[in-house]
């Protein structure tokens, strides 16, 4: 199949509506990664989703929509707290979890009896959403395992030949996946940490639970409330392990592997030359936002650059910097040291 890469314009909006209007499917820019979008009411087409990235078919996707009137048919109901949260937050990088409506397909919802929906804060998306008529069913645009894509040149590394387009929106803002929220349970729970941070939710709704699984790994047999969550994730080639502390204590462990050619330092900016190893940054250390930024680009660069083992400096583990620890962590599948 041939990729085609298609620009911002008015008729590239349409020929992307016109694969998706067709079953087919089209990267698509939003605020937080790129999402590989298909018509979330067309099992078929979403099937297809999971075979271009190679994703376990009990790992459930995020349906994309433009406007509420989309949400209302797509749960049971709206209860006040969500109407709090898309008042706030809509359009924007928060995903809702509720209980599903017949509309949507088991594909989508991975067999589960919820769905989860968000409604993204990126011009491109929406007015795509709008000409395709339809919810679009969206994960992030790579394959399975690899770090999620900020930029159209990430999609085309992972998907070029497996999808009909990618919509190129330039360089994603957030550059970390939604916040996802579920008020499916008995009390809010938080299940994956991103840009509408665990302090803001409170804020609306009071108590929120913090899924176990954000910051630990799940243990054998434990079930998850987020399929996606017990997946290896993000990982780029070499193996990653994050040391807590501060930058003396980092390059005091580094000694050991200052003559190996293949280490790396996954850095903060402008600590480059105060490392012993070569270094990646991605972004300066009080700033999370910059980091979750660039996160994902500096993992696809160690692998261009050849790293078999990267060291990598520890984000905080509040505010929007609990997103980026979240995704660091899966990247080094656990592996902290102090
Ligand atoms: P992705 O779009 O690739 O970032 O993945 C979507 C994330 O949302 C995955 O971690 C899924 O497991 C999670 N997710 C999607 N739908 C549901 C749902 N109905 N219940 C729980 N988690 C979900
Ligand atoms: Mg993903």
């Amino acid at each position: 199949m041939n990729t085609l890469l298609l620009n911002s314009s008015k008729e590239s909006i349409l020929t992307a509506a016109k694969f998706l209007k067709s079953g087919g499917l089209c990267a698509i820019p939003t605020e937080t990664v790129y999402g590989l979008a298909a018509n979330a009411l067309d099992s078929g087409a979403v099937a297809k989703i999971f075979a271009a990235k190679g994703r376990p078919q009990d790992n459930p996707l995020i349906v994309h929509i433009a406007s509420l009137s989309m949400l209302e048919e797509l749960v049971l109901y709206i209860p006040d707290s969500a109407r709090r949260l898309t008042q706030r937050f809509w359009p924007g990088p928060l995903t809702i979890i509720l209980p599903k409506s017949g509309k949507i397909p088991n594909e989508v919802s991975a067999g589960l009896d919820t769905v989860a929906v968000r409604m993204p804060a990126h011009s491109l998306a929406l007015e795509l959403i709008t000409a395709a008529g339809v919810p679009l069913a969206a994960p992030s645009a790579n394959l399975s395992g690899s770090p999620s894509p900020t930029c159209a040149a990430h999609v085309m590394a992972d998907l070029n030949g497996r999808i009909d387009a990618v919509l190129d929106g330039g360089s994603c803002t957030v550059g970390v996946e939604s916040t996802v929220i579920t008020l499916a349970s008995e009390k809010p729970r938080l299940l994956r940490p991103g840009a509408v941070t665990p302090e803001q939710l409170r804020e609306l709704l009071g108590e929120v639970e913090i899924d176990p699984a954000v910051l630990s790994q799940l243990q054998a047999g434990e079930a998850a409330s987020s399929p996606g969550m017990k997946y290896k994730h993000y990982a780029p080639k070499a193996r990653i392990t994050i040391i807590e502390g501060d930058l003396q204590s980092f390059n005091e462990y580094l000694q050991a592997y200052s003559k190996h050619s293949k280490a790396f330092a996954l850095c903060f900016e402008g600590e480059e030359g105060a490392i012993p190893l070569p270094c990646v940054s991605y972004g300066r250390q009080e700033c999370p936002d910059e980091q979750a930024a660039r996160l994902f680009d500096a993992l696809r660069r160690l692998d261009e650059l050849g790293a078999e083992r990267v060291f990598a400096r520890c984000p905080a583990k509040e505010g929007l910097a609990l997103a980026v620890y979240n995704r660091l962590l899966r990247a080094a599948g656990f592996d902290v040291r102090n």
